[in-house]
């Protein structure tokens, strides 16, 4: 499918997320021949750049950035793809300057024959998310008469539960549900997505899907690096609002989720909203219990010293911010009531991997001996999300030989096995569901407001009692010991997809 002849309009254009992400991805599908025939970028800011100046600037980030880009070769087709690039300064804090930019917004649509569809994509600082909507809206720019007005807002969405509300409000003030498009990456990626066609087009694993026959759930996002310059904007967000209220309670809903009705947006979009509703709230006075907070502390790597969270620029050196979460829930409602579910997420941990493990029960009777406790032996589907995308099924065999002694192996599937598969980039997918007018990958309001409802009592727990404790974790470790004790079951622990680098027992 090709979309609609428009113009993807970049507010925040001379920003780092425009470089990076944006103008690569668009560049492939360009590349990919998933552009509209009429089609430009234009790209908005208050640095002054010429169109050329900022053409040069973008032509820097594809050939850095893009996946499409394999050599020289394709220097002529950038080249064709730069000149739908255009530049135009305005500062967006000031109402009387939309004028301008609408009237230079319409002569490019006039030139190009773009058909009055445009997509305003914000990439600004959030202080910008309901302002610049307002504007546009007194322009008439959101009204979609003649063509589309769709509207990208990166994440946050918000920064509490009050302030996503007021968000979500200020934002219908002006454009309507199916207008909004909330960017959750993590959504984008195809791993991510398989879920859905791993659960239900598979006649083996969704019968099993449930508390009879799974006994807990595990989410873990981990990377190996630290906040390095970014302390400064790490110390105003944490591990829970930078990773759980977002990407983690998403993949969570998307694990556990009903099959939907159709593959829409709406009846996906349903589904998810009902599993963040049904999340068991955590009482404040149980976060000391359900929660485990960590904080990365000066530590040696492989020989090599690292700073500690606190002793990085722009962090207060009294700082409480979490690098690591550790939580356990439970989602009631008749498919889950009972299983633990667990989400770790943290910096500095010993690896880069985001992962689910869905673990199953042990079978009623144990015919077969084994040298691994029973907990080992048990069932485990590990959905690997990033990097080395895959599936890995761990199963019992029987060891070769006299007797019947039982082991667990893995059957192993990776996505590079695929060898002529083309993984898209997370933004590719998105800014093309985006132009196609198709908003499942996207996140609803009253999801955002949801997943912030079940984060408000940690946030507030954390806020009133300076009792629970941020618990210091060497670099290079999986995180503080005493979340090993959140996981339910004597002789379990999470899951631990490499061995700490700073010492050798996990
Ligand atoms: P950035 O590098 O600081 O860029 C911000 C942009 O906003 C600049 O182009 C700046 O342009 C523009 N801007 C700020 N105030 C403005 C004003 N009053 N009028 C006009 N333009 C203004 O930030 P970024 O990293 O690109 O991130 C942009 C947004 O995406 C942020 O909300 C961030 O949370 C989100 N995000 C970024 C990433 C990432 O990988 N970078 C990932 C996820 C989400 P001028 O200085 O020229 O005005």
């Amino acid at each position: 499918k090709t979309p609609k002849n428009h113009i993807l309009v970049i507010f925040g254009a001379s920003g780092d997320l425009t470089y990076r992400k944006l103008v690569p991805a668009v560049y492939d599908l360009y590349d990919k021949n998933m552009l509209p025939k009429n089609f430009a970028v234009l790209g908005l800011g208050r640095t002054e750049l010429s169109d050329n100046q900022f053409r040069r600037k973008m032509e820097e980030g594809i050939e850095k950035f893009a996946l499409n880009n394999t050599g020289s070769a394709l220097k002529s087709k950038i080249d064709t793809f730069l000149q739908k690039l255009y530049y135009y300064a305005f500062n967006t804090k000031e109402e009387q300057e939309y004028a301008g930019f609408k009237d230079k917004l319409l002569a490019l649509d006039k030139e190009l024959g773009t058909e009055n569809n445009f997509i305003f994509y914000l990439a600004t600082p959030p202080s910008m998310y309901t302002t610049i909507p307002c504007h546009l809206a007194r322009q008439g720019l959101n009204n979609e008469d003649e063509g589309y007005s769709r509207l990208v807002v990166e994440k946050p969405f918000g920064y509490d539960l009050e302030s996503a509300q007021q968000l979500n409000e200020s934002l219908f003030r002006n454009f309507r549900e199916r207008q909004i498009y909330r960017i959750d990456h993590y959504l984008g990626k195809e791993t991510v997505q398989n879920l859905l066609v791993t659960r239900f087009s598979n006649t083996i694993y969704e019968p099993l899907w449930n508390r009879n026959y799974v006994s807990r759930v595990e989410i873990t996002s981990a990377e190996s690096i630290g906040v390095g310059s970014r302390g400064g904007y790490y110390e105003g967000s944490g591990a829970l609002r930078d990773m759980v209220q977002n990407h983690l309670l998403l993949l969570a809903s998307l694990v556990a989720m009903e099959p939907p009705a159709l593959i829409d947006s709406n009846s996906i979009r349903n589904e998810i909203v009902k599993v963040l509703q049904s999340l068991r709230t955590i009482k404040e006075e149980d976060v000391a219990k359900q929660v485990i907070r960590g904080q990365y502390i000066n530590s040696t790597v492989k020989g090599k010293k690292v700073k500690g969270y606190r002793q990085e620029e722009g962090v207060d050196p009294e700082s409480r911010t979490e690098t690591y979460v550790a939580i356990k829930f439970f989602i009631d409602n008749m498919r889950w009531g009972g299983v633990p579910f667990y989400i770790r997420t943290g910096k500095m941990l010993p690896t880069r991997v985001t992962e689910v493990v869905i673990h199953f029960k042990p079978t009623p009777h144990h015919l077969f001996s084994s040298h691994a406790t029973i907990a080992q032996q048990q069932n485990q589907l590990v959905i690997r999300i990033q990097p080395d995308e895959g599936l890995l099924l761990k199963f019992g065999m029987k060891v070769p030989g006299a007797g019947f002694n039982a082991q667990n192996v893995n059957m192993d599937f990776h996505y590079t096995d695929l060898a002529d598969v083309y993984l898209p980039s997370a933004y590719e997918r998105l800014l093309q569901d985006c132009m196609l007018g198709d908003s499942t990958l996207y996140s609803r309001g009253d999801a955002v407001e949801a997943a912030w409802k079940f984060v408000k009592p940690i946030q507030d727990a954390w806020k009133n009692n300076k009792d629970i404790k941020v618990h210091g974790y060497p670099a290079g470790t999986w995180g503080p010991d005493v979340a090993d004790e959140l996981i339910e079951g004597s002789d379990l622990t999470w899951r631990y997809p490499c061995k700490n680098l700073a010492n050798d027992d996990k």
